[in-house]
């Protein structure tokens, strides 16, 4: 893709998506960096920027998308989808999670969006971190009979993901990463954490706000 992976990181630091500090994560272990992707989501003008780079790996020579439909997950994949689609001039649409009887929790598209069989799509997420959340989207697209052309992400935490490989048919579908970030994590305590032997002050970030420990 187009864009470069400093470039990524620069809106990620700009927008206070990328924060330096001392943070003790969902794990239990501590960080000296923490990644609040929707602060970057927040600001029309770098999601457009992001989007861009997503669009311009799925156009053909003559500028024509090679995609039919571009989705994504709820919630970060929402907007995304939306600016994508918007680029190429298609429809952006997205699945949600729902829970079957048994209380297992799977991703579906509702409110009415249609996905043609056959159709080509492209598959928009923010952070890919353990794979979870693409592999939930395949099951709806390919339910569909829709074929994922790739997915793309902003910003890979897997270590390098290069494939998606669905459970249920064994396709392997390409993923691409606008931006490969490994943060590394501490066991908390001054002889192990950097923040810890500073004296720093915990945060704790999350989705309920950033509040100090
Ligand atoms: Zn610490």
């Amino acid at each position: 893709m187009s864009l470069s992976a400093a470039r990524v990181e620069a809106l990620f630091l700009e927008s206070g998506a990328l924060r330096a500090g001392h943070f003790a994560l969902k794990s239990g272990r501590h960080g000296d960096r923490y990644v609040e992707k929707f602060q970057v989501l927040q600001f029309p003008r770098a999601v457009s920027e992001l989007c861009a780079a997503f669009a311009d790996r799925v156009r053909g020579p003559d500028g024509r998308p090679l995609v039919d439909l571009v989705v994504g997950p709820t919630t970060g994949g929402v907007i995304l989808a939306f600016e994508t689609a918007r680029q190429l001039g298609l429809r952006g649409i997205f699945a949600e999670e729902v829970k079957d009887a048994s209380g297992a929790a799977r991703r579906e598209f509702r409110r009415g969006f249609r996905v043609d069989p056959g159709s080509r799509v492209l598959l928009v997420d923010d952070i890919l971190t353990t794979g979870g959340s693409l592999l939930a989207m395949l099951s709806p697209i390919e339910a569909a009979g829709a074929e994922l052309v790739l997915a793309a992400v902003i910003v890979d935490r897997s270590g390098g993901a290069t494939h998606v490989t669905s459970p249920v048919t064994g396709h392997s579908y390409p993923v691409e990463a606008l931006w490969s970030l490994d943060l590394p994590t501490y066991e908390a305590g001054a002889a192990t954490c950097p923040g810890c032997a500073a004296g720093l002050a915990v945060e704790a970030p999350g989705s309920s706000g950033t509040k100090a420990t």
